[in-house]
């Protein structure tokens, strides 16, 4: 359920959503109020203040700011992006109850379904998102939630909402989104009949390689359900992290807006890099889905890959000559980053069922920071030669 849009634009939002007013004198930039204790009220329960009970000064304004961001009632703070799913989860799903979640999601969150939640007595069935008659026929009566990725990792592909979102609808089923490799400026899911948005914070979020965070999105009241998950699963974010994590959602929107613009650059021109054998973004029009893109996401995002003609064996070299590019895992960053999924993601699988969903070895993905993008391609040419 999304809230009434705010009036203000969502760059200025990323600034000045829910900051308190300013008086002569003030600082510019809110201090960090690193105390885990605040001074109690005598004889009422009433302002307790407490860090890992997520109500402290620095955090509280973020989670305002970040609820803006798309367009929610609330948002939650968590220590990890992995710490929001697991307590927006768990807050939804209990011992018998079915999880229906999409197959192409993250590494992390596929253990923690088909290990622990598994290993708490409920029931999961992945589904191939890309076949969506097959949401309603997994569907069961203890069916809860469902679970959803967008845009996929590491292919790019974009999921098509609408027939998810009209089953959860009709069967009042929960609809939860990770959006994280979307971020609020590309695509706001709320907007799309999702019920809960979930981002690692650690990726677009901060932008910066240097805050580990995650956030919960959705009601006042459901979001009070998954703060009591957090609390008693000590799972709350330290004042610093939120401190520099406010300080990156300030340069969202530019960050995001020029990390869209130049992988747009970028794949177009590796699309013509005869060293280069496939290119996967949603902004280009031999895209599998980008019809879909181009009509839900308002930008095509920082995330793609590239398949390199000599295959597995043409990586190393390729990944040794980069200077600009970093090789590392994560995303969503300022700094240009290079990884195999091989040897990153999708380590577990073997060459042949990792080349079935569609990443053959040689297949790399990019996550596009904000550096020149003339200077991004020249690096990519100079070593592919
Ligand atoms: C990184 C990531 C996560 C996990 O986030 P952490 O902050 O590392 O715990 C979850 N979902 C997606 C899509 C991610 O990229």
């Amino acid at each position: 359920m999304s809230k009434k849009k705010d009036p203000l634009a969502l760059s200025t939002l990323a600034l000045h959503g829910a900051a308190d007013p300013r008086h002569a004198g003030d600082p510019v930039v809110p201090p960090i109020v690193q105390s885990v204790n605040y001074v109690q009220e005598i004889g009422s329960a009433d302002g307790l203040r407490y860090t890992r009970y997520a109500n402290t000064p620095n955090v509280e304004r973020l989670q305002k700011r970040l609820a803006m961001l798309e367009g929610a009632e609330g948002a939650l703070l968590l220590g990890s992006g992995m710490a929001a799913t697991a307590c927006a989860m768990l807050t939804l799903l209990r011992p018998g109850d079915h999880l229906l979640s999409s197959s192409l999601i993250y590494g992390g969150t596929h253990r923690l379904f088909t290990e622990e939640f598994v290993g708490l007595g409920i029931d999961v069935t992945l589904v191939n998102p890309f076949e969506p008659r097959e949401w309603r026929k997994k569907m069961r009566k203890t069916t809860r939630a469902i679970f959803l990725e967008s845009p996929v990792n590491p292919t790019t592909r974009v999921v098509d909402f609408r027939p998810v979102s009209a089953l959860t609808h009709e069967n009042g089923l929960a609809l939860v989104v990770d959006s994280t490799f979307a971020s609020p400026v590309n695509f706001r899911p709320l907007e799309h009949g999702a019920d809960v948005v979930i981002h690692s914070a650690t990726k677009y979020l901060n932008g910066h390689h240097d805050v580990l965070g995650g956030v919960v999105i959705g009601t006042d009241s459901y979001i009070q359900e998954v703060r009591q998950k957090m609390m008693l699963w000590g799972a709350a974010p330290d004042p610093f992290a939120c401190w520099l994590l406010e300080r990156g959602v300030k340069t969202l929107d530019v960050r995001v807006q020029r990390q869209n613009t130049n992988a747009q650059r970028i794949a177009e021109w590796c699309t013509g890099a005869k060293a280069i054998r496939k290119v996967h973004y949603p902004g280009l029009t031999t895209h599998p889905d980008h019809t879909v893109a181009a009509a839900t996401l308002d930008g095509y995002g920082g995330m793609m890959a590239i398949e390199l003609a000599g295959g597995a064996r043409a990586t190393e070299r390729f990944l040794k000559r980069l200077r600009i590019f970093t090789h590392a895992a994560s995303l969503g960053g300022v700094d240009s980053l290079v990884s195999e999924p091989r040897y990153t993601s999708h380590t577990h699988m073997t060459s042949e069922a990792r080349a079935r969903i569609g990443i053959p070895d040689g297949f790399l993905r990019i996550s596009v920071g904000i550096e020149d993008a003339d200077d991004l391609i020249a690096d990519l040419e100079q070593a592919l030669k």
